[in-house]
């Protein structure tokens, strides 16, 4: 059992994230993040965030949690123990898990990302 943001000798936790401006290694320990002892790590341990908002449906929502986009406006975020969900800084929504892959791959292209003029 590893980690929900480990993946391929990467860390994609959030505020990993977050300092480091990309997924890194650099926080890896990998008997930590690739065994059972993942639940130790202080990343790990950051609190998720607390109630899951009424428009966020698992079914419709919850992605992997080591889905990572350059896009700015992008953001994963956990709730619970490890459901992850894709957020818009942009348009404020959550994101639907079925155009998770747009943002991933075409969110140069996005028509959003005037909103906050990032483009
Ligand atoms: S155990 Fe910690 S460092 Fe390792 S992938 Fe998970 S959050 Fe990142
Ligand atoms: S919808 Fe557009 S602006 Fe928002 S996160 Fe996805 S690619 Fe970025």
């Amino acid at each position: 059992m590893s980690c929900p943001f480990y993946s391929n000798g990467l860390c994609y936790n959030p505020s990993v994230v977050s300092t480091y401006g990309r997924p890194s290694s650099a926080v890896v320990k990998q008997e930590v993040c690739n065994t059972k002892s993942y639940r130790e790590c202080d990343y790990f341990a950051d609190p998720p965030d607390q109630e899951v908002p009424k428009e966020v449906y698992p079914i419709i929502h919850k992605i992997a949690c080591t889905v990572y986009s350059e896009c700015p406006n992008f953001l994963v975020r956990r709730f619970g123990e490890e459901d992850c969900v894709a957020y818009c800084k942009a348009v404020e929504k959550y994101i639907p898990r079925n155009s998770v892959a747009k943002c991933v791959e075409l969110w140069k292209n996005c028509p959003y990302l005037s909103l906050t003029g990032e483009k």
